[in-house]
This record gives C-alpha cells, structure tokens and sequence, in this order.
C-alpha cells in the first residue's frame, strides 16, 4: 500500500494541480446532487433497424438518423466484459443476441482486468476478501478464440489485452508479443487495466508508484506505435478524501502525453458517490485541456445511480468536449445475467445521451468518437435536422 508520507510528498510537489477549489456556485451544486433520487424504471426494448453494414464507410447513401423516432442507447459498448471474475459466462452465440437485440454494432471485449485464484470457488471477489484476484492472460485467450470461432456478422468486436499488472510492468512488452503469435493483429485495445481500483484492495491488488509507472514506457511505447488505447481504472478518490489519487493519474498523463489514454468511469467509483459535481467536472476539463489524447468513459451504472444521474454538469461537459466522450455498459456478462440486465445497464448509461446536442449526440452515441479512436472504416449517420 501507498503509505501516508507518499501522499504528503505528492502533495508536496504540487501534484494536484487538477485538483479545484470549490467557490460559492458549488455548493448550490451540492444541493441538486444531495440524495440521488431513484432512478425511472427502465423503458421497453425498442426495435433497432441500422445493421453493422449500415455504418460503413463504403455506404454510398447513409440514412440521417431521426432522433424523435430512433433510439438514445450507444451504438458502440467502448467497456464491456463478456466473462465474469469466476464462474461460468454467458454463451458467445447468446451474448452477441443480446447486442442485436440492444442495437449495440460496435463493442470492446475486455477482459475483467484480474482473475481469482484458480484454487479458490469464489466468483465474484467482494464475496471472498483475501482470494487474491490478479491480472492475467486467461479472460483474454478465451475472447481471442470465441472471437475467432463464432461468427458473429453484425456486431463489429475489438479485443483489448487486459494481462498487465500496473505495479509490476516488467515482462510487458513479451506478453504481447505472445499475443502476437497467438492471435495475430486481433488485439487492438488495452485494458481495462487498475492504476486505483479501491474495491479490490482486500483481493491482494497493489496500485502502482510513481516510479512503476515510469517502467510502463516500453510497453507503453509499443501501444502508441500501433494507435491502440489504453483503458485504465483511476479512482480519483473516496468520499472521505475526493482528490487522494488524483496524483497517480495526473503521473500517468503527464508522463505519456503521446498514448490514447481512456479514463474509465470518469474517475468514479462505489467509493466515491458523494463529491460535488462541480469540483468532479472541473478536474475533468483541466485532465482534457491539459492532455489532448486523453479521453473519458462514461460507463457504470453506478455514476447514475448512486452519484449524480447525468445532472447538467455532465451535459455541460459533454457538449463542450464532445470528441473526448466513449459510450460503455460496464457490463460484466455472469452466466446468469438475462437480457434483461444488459439493456438495463446499456439504458441507463445511455441516458445522458437524451440531453445532448446534436454535434455530441453524433461523436457520442452514434459511435463516431469510437470509430476515430481505432480508426474503423465505419462513420456515424449524420443527425436529421428539421425540415429535411
Ligand atoms: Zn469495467
């Protein structure tokens, strides 16, 4: 564990620089986020009618997408997880239902980040402190080959390596390599990968230092010579201390300006449902001004649900920095999740996207900021304007 003295050194070296003072405005702002209400039940599935080959590119005559008649859900899941901790996952072939189903084209298989001690029965790690849940290779390899063998013709999917451990880079760079012989050219994403994922302290993770993020730079190297992104879990804080690790991302961006990083959950986590918006979005827009490859995932449906359900701060945001937006489900696919729950989650993660303007309403949910990140030969559909 960091120890107090790191953080007062931290402090000590201005390393908080992101962090804002709140002024009189927040605290009105405080007030709108004060007991988040519950949230609307979740609408019915509507029907989704653009096909995968819709987006292409090569389309020579693209619908204009009507958003009074068509759906507000993402067409890409930027954050997805089609196996669980343990225990058993959801079929492939039943899973890329659920995508047809949810109008989802485009999605990231990641894997879960860290698998739980193969010797222990547990299958989700809040349920057994102590069971170790590290990062490996296996979540990964079962994607690569499930990917390979099931056709699936209209859900475009982008696998991410999920393998590296963050405190303990070395070896890093030959891992991928591995990747590279197994499974040529199909690895395109890193991540999700933990520089603070609180939750998992009691399950032997260990946050990397300063110093082992410095040691990320050859693998990092490699992931800017191929364009791949980078997803990493950052809490920024807890509703103790909002703020206590925002040096570490600050470490990371400020020491790989070059690599398209993505800030998962914009930095917000079950341990951290009670910071003022407004100190929240100006860390945000200082992140996104200061570094311009840095972009924030907005998935979790914890963020709506216990934190600040898209109030307008967030609309503010996004419609200010609409190229720097990924839509994503966070949804970890347990082999006894209907349906039911991905819409669930997709919905409600997708409900900022109602309030938006049209020009963040495109980059965001009509998939066109993702299209971009990977540089996919797929557009988004220009919105309809009125009259046309
Ligand atoms: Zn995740």
């Amino acid at each position: 564990m960091i120890d107090a003295r790191f953080w007062r050194a931290a402090f000590a070296a201005g390393l908080l620089v992101l962090t804002a003072a709140p002024g009189p405005a927040a605290a009105q702002a405080g007030a709108a986020q004060a007991g988040v209400a519950k949230p609307d039940p979740t609408p019915p599935v509507p029907t989704f009618t653009r096909s995968l080959a819709s987006f292409a590119k090569s389309n020579p005559a693209p619908k204009c997408f009507d958003r009074r008649t068509e759906p507000y859900t993402g067409v890409s899941d930027a954050h997805f997880h089609p196996r669980p901790f343990g225990g058993q996952a959801i079929e492939p072939t039943t899973l890329f239902q659920y995508f047809d189903k949810a109008g989802v084209r485009f999605v990231t298989y990641m894997g879960i980040g860290q698998s739980l001690d193969m010797k222990s029965d547990c299958t989700y790690y809040l349920n057994c402190p102590g069971v170790k849940a590290l990062p490996s290779i296996k979540n990964d390899f079962v994607n690569g080959q499930e990917m390979k063998v099931y056709p699936h013709d209209n859900v475009h999917i982008t696998l991410s390596m999920t393998f590296v451990d963050l405190a303990h880079p070395e070896g890093a760079v030959e891992t991928i390599k591995l990747y590279d012989r197994e499974f040529p050219g199909m690895f395109a994403w890193m991540g999700e990968a933990n520089v603070m994922k609180q939750a998992l302290l009691g399950n032997g993770f260990e946050p990397p230092t300063f110093e082992s993020i410095d040691r990320w730079a050859p693998f990092m190297k490699v992931l800017e010579q191929r364009g791949i992104p980078l997803t990493v879990h950052a809490d920024l804080g807890n509703d103790a201390e909002p703020t206590k690790f925002v040096p570490l991302m600050q470490h990371v961006l400020k020491t790989y300006p070059n690599n398209k990083i993505v800030w998962a959950h914009m930095g917000l986590s079950k341990e951290l449902t009670k910071m003022n918006p407004k100190l929240h979005v100006a860390i945000m827009r200082k992140a996104l001004d200061t570094y311009p490859n840095l972009m924030l995932d907005i998935s979790w449906d914890v963020i709506y649900n216990a934190y600040y359900q898209y109030g307008q701060d967030f609309i503010d945001l996004f419609n200010a920095y609409p190229t720097r937006i990924l839509n994503g489900s966070d949804f970890v696919a347990a082999g006894d999740k209907p349906f039911e729950q991905y819409w669930k989650e997709l919905e409600i993660t997708s409900r900022v996207n109602r309030r938006l303007n049209d020009e963040a309403f495109r980059q965001i949910a009509l998939g066109e900021n993702y299209f971009r990140l990977l540089n996919l030969d797929y557009v988004a559909p220009p919105v309809c304007q009125a009259g046309r």
